[in-house]
């Protein structure tokens, strides 16, 4: 083989392989909304079944290898920081896949909004999913009014909107915060600024509530 020609199929080869790494921890730089929401959604019947399809042994250290360099996760959540709600288990995924940011009660500050809008304005992601959950303790002590101290009066008074909201409605009234809770972070975060704001007015970004069953690992999307 002529040495020019050795070269250029080598260099085709090295370009081919850059390609796929970065296609293994790039691919969802091109996954839209609705198919990151289906993909989430999927994952969690999978977990809900106990059938986990993602990689385990040396499948995850390739899947590590992959991404060691590059991130293109197809959605960020947006979860509270309870130990029986983690979105990578929750969704069934895996490295590379989800961007997470979890507080409890799924509160945000400014320190929250930026690190969503990373995700958003660096690494491609089209899916905000701002999950709340089932018995959440956050909620529980912001409705019962719980004297606390340090900043988790702080932490509180951030869900405090939610409990007020839902006062004097039928049904469980930390159940109807939380939910009322995560609607109402997805809806503000739709207007935070530069980054969020005109993406979700284009189509581009969505952000949906959502709520987790404790009881049947299911996750409801919130209208
Ligand atoms: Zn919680």
């Amino acid at each position: 083989m002529k040495t020019a020609k050795k070269n250029t199929i080598q260099i085709l080869t090295y370009c081919w392989l850059a390609f796929a790494a970065s296609a293994t921890g790039g691919e969802s730089a091109s996954i839209g909304a609705d198919e990151a929401l289906s993909r989430l959604l999927n994952g969690d019947k999978r977990f809900i079944a106990g059938k986990s399809e993602e990689p385990q042994g040396a499948a995850l250290i390739e899947r590590r290898h992959d991404l060691a360099k590059d991130q293109k996760p197809f959605a960020v959540i947006l979860s509270c920081s309870d130990s029986r709600v983690p979105p990578e288990l929750v969704f069934d995924a895996t490295l590379g896949d989800i961007f997470v940011v979890r507080t409890a009660g799924e509160v945000v500050d400014e320190i929250v909004v930026g690190s969503i809008e990373y995700a958003i304005e660096h690494l491609g992601t089209h899916l905000i999913v701002v999950l709340g959950h089932q018995r959440c303790g956050a909620v529980s002590a912001a409705v019962s009014g719980a004297k606390e101290t340090g900043d988790i009066p702080d932490l509180l008074k951030a869900i405090l909107p939610a409990v007020e909201e839902t006062k004097g409605q039928s049904g469980d009234h930390i159940d109807n915060a939380v939910r009322a809770n995560a609607r109402d972070i997805a809806k503000r975060l739709q207007s935070t600024g530069p980054i969020i704001t005109p993406r979700v007015q284009s189509g581009e970004l969505k952000i949906v509530a959502a709520y987790y069953s404790l009881d049947t690992g299911q996750v409801e999307l919130l209208k």
